[in-house]
């Protein structure tokens, strides 16, 4: 799950890394509020930054800086509602805008085959890091931490050296750390900063000094670990996250929208995916995975349905379900009930074998479904529905 700068930021703050403050608004008149309290306790400017689960905002026009309130006001109403690489943007990040020396990157990430967290940071940073990745990859330096252990205090400090950060060598090995049990606590796949920024500041004898800061952050969550951290549900953003998929997960429900026409329920993910592969050998193109699950009841049947509909490419239906737990009848109660709400009307070919296989096929035949013995038969028939359909 990605969540946004602002809750990434949050996290990091929790592990006690140096992040500077920052408010969220969804409105100019609010941003222009924030950008007032920034100005009040001394800034002499502050920085709008969109609040989008996409990188490159800064490319992109969502991150921009402002002198007054006034200014502030408009360059949030100009970024929100701002399209960025397809996601409209709802909301702003507002912050005193930092006076920046030098930019660095630094992250943590797992790494599966090596089955430790590797840190990857940059003298080079601020830019993409797939791009210095590809032009300089000697730029980029790396250690690997261990999952148990985090981060020893050696590697750190090596890690800080060879990235250019010696005069900052504490701040650096703290954050570095800091981003391991940041990982660590939250159960994430990536912790990003970048920029990772030496800033010019003020202190309060009004002498200028350097700081390490996280000027932007970067976390995914680790979805299958949600359950442990029931706090971490709360920074799913509902704002960019497909309706269909909300509702998914509501009912329960694994669904996968794919780019198909013939849209396919299915109990159980193996089932789901060896009809998925039919569906392609008969010559179609499935319109998504669905596993309603075991033991779906017809209410559940009803909901996968409306899923399935909701995507107006769809323009054939296979349902494909094995009757274990799950009782043939009652997906055929389902499907007929879904059939008498549904709005559009969609082929649909239905194949039951199982449990109460035989009451299912009777209800279906008097509700006049077509039916499919085979898996074959039924991919078969699904596709050549799904070519009248469109010819
Ligand atoms: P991204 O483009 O989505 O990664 O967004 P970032 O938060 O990394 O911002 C992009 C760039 O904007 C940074 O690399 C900085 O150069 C610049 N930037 C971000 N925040 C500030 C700030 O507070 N002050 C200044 N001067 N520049 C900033
Ligand atoms: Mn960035």
């Amino acid at each position: 799950m990605k969540i946004q700068e602002a809750d990434a930021k949050g996290l990091l703050l929790e592990q006690g890394l140096p992040v500077p403050g920052w408010e969220v608004a969804r409105t100019a008149a609010d941003a222009r509020a924030a950008a007032e309290r920034a100005f009040e306790s001394g800034a002499s400017a502050v920085v709008i930054k969109a609040q989008v689960l996409v990188g490159g905002r800064g490319k992109a026009g969502g991150v921009k800086l402002a002198g007054s309130a006034d200014e502030a006001e408009r360059v949030a109403g100009a970024i929100l509602g701002m399209d960025i690489k397809g996601i409209t943007v709802r909301k702003v990040l507002v912050a005193a805008a930092a006076d920046i020396a030098k930019e660095f990157y630094l992250s943590a990430v797992l790494d599966r085959a090596a089955r430790r967290i590797l840190l990857m940071g940059s003298a080079e940073g601020g830019v993409e890091i797939e791009q210095v990745a590809a032009e300089r990859p000697e730029a980029i330096v790396t250690v690997h931490a261990d999952p148990l252990l985090g981060l020893r205090d050696w590697q750190a400090r090596e890690l800080a050296f060879r990235m250019g950060l010696g005069t900052h060598l504490k701040a650096a090995v703290g954050i570095a750390k800091g981003l391991v049990a940041t990982m660590l606590a939250n159960d994430a796949d990536l912790v990003e900063i970048n920029p990772l920024a030496i800033v010019r500041e003020r202190d309060a004898s009004g002498s200028i000094g350097e700081q390490l800061v996280c000027l932007d952050a970067k976390v995914t969550l680790d979805d299958s670990a949600l359950p442990r951290h029931p706090g971490l549900e709360a920074l799913r953003d509902l704002d960019e996250e497909d309706p269909t998929d909300i509702e998914a997960r509501r009912a329960g429900i694994s669904f996968i929208k794919l780019d198909g026409t013939i849209g396919c329920m299915v109990n159980g993910a193996g089932l789901a995916m060896t009809t998925m592969d039919l569906v392609k050998r008969a010559g179609g193109e499935p319109a998504n995975f669905l596993d309603i699950g075991g033991g779906a009841r017809s209410d559940k049947v009803a909901e996968a349905m409306r899923l399935i509909l909701a995507d107006p490419k769809v323009d054939a239906i296979l349902v494909n379900i094995f009757g274990g737990i799950t009782r043939g009848d009652e997906v055929a109660r389902g499907l007929i009930e879904a059939r008498r709400q549904q709005t559009r009307d969609v082929p649909m070919i239905v194949r039951i074998v199982g449990t109460n296989a035989d009451e299912a096929g009777r209800l279906l035949r008097e509700a006049r479904f077509e039916t499919a013995e085979s898996l074959d038969d039924a991919a078969a028939k699904a596709v050549a529905a799904s070519r009248g359909a469109a010819a």
